[in-house]
């Protein structure tokens, strides 16, 4: 088996005090795709933060494509690829949604290829199309769900970690974002998967890991922690 491209030791993040990730083990091999499930506050957060340079490490590593990547600032992790959809999506509300995607590919060498990337990014997305010149404060909650995937993908990256996708959104945009996550696990993106709705990420990828109290209490195979009993009686209401 090849080195994974990301690779999580023993990481710990604390806020003031508070141990929010405690001494955990991830790793992510090229175009796999895997959830990262647990309550609220049990830490999944904070672990993509921490991956993408957000906050600070307190203890263990992080390796990405065969080197730690500690040191490195939040904008050098993204050059290298490593892209986040964050809670609450973080787009530019006053910005067009043009303007927007145009953000996403803003470290990028080769602008000249982004106009095109944006109109092959539309069969994806056709509702951005259709509000391309919009304020994106003004869209929906799925349509800025949709922007943000989409400007994360401007930047081209080997790594997308999504932070609750189908947070806040109705069970038809839920069904639209799934429908992307899964064009995209097709077309061999590599992905961690954040998410509350635990059936619909483990349907949709191939291993996930159970996060409770800042610690990975349970790691394994989608198809096995879906019959799991305490993944079924705490994340799947069963
Ligand atoms: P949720 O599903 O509710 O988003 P989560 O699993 O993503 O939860 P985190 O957001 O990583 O959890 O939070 C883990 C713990 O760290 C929680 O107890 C939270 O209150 C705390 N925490 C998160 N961010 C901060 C911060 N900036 N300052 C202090 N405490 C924080």
């Amino acid at each position: 088996m090849p080195d994974a491209l990301l690779s999580i030791q023993g990481l710990d993040v604390h806020y003031r005090g508070i141990r929010a990730v405690r001494a955990i083990d991830l790793h992510i091999h090229e175009g796999e795709h895997v959830t990262l499930i647990g309550a609220n506050g049990a830490g999944k957060t904070s672990t993509l933060k921490a991956i993408t340079g957000l906050v600070p490490v307190a203890g263990g590593d992080i390796r990405y494509a065969g080197r730690s990547i500690l040191a490195l600032p939040a904008h050098e992790r993204l050059r290298q690829g490593i892209a986040m959809v964050p809670e609450g999506r973080g787009i530019f509300a006053r910005m067009s949604v043009l303007d927007n995607l145009k953000a996403g590919a803003y470290l990028r060498p080769d602008k000249h290829r982004v106009a095109d990337e944006i109109e092959g990014l539309f069969s994806f997305f056709p509702r951005l199309r259709e509000r391309l010149s919009q304020t994106a404060g003004l869209l929906s909650g799925g349509e800025q769900q949709m922007l943000a995937l989409a400007r994360a993908l401007l930047s081209r990256p080997r790594l997308l970690l999504l932070d609750e996708p189908s947070m806040g959104l109705s069970p038809i945009m839920v069904d639209t974002i799934f429908r992307i996550i899964g064009e995209l696990c097709r077309n061999d993106m590599t992905l961690l998967l954040v998410e509350q709705n635990a059936q619909l990420a483990l349907e949709a990828t191939e291993r996930a890991y159970v996060m409770d109290s800042g610690e990975i209490n349970l790691s394994g195979s989608s198809s096995t922690l879906l019959q799991h009993d305490l993944v079924r009686a705490t994340y799947l209401g069963e």
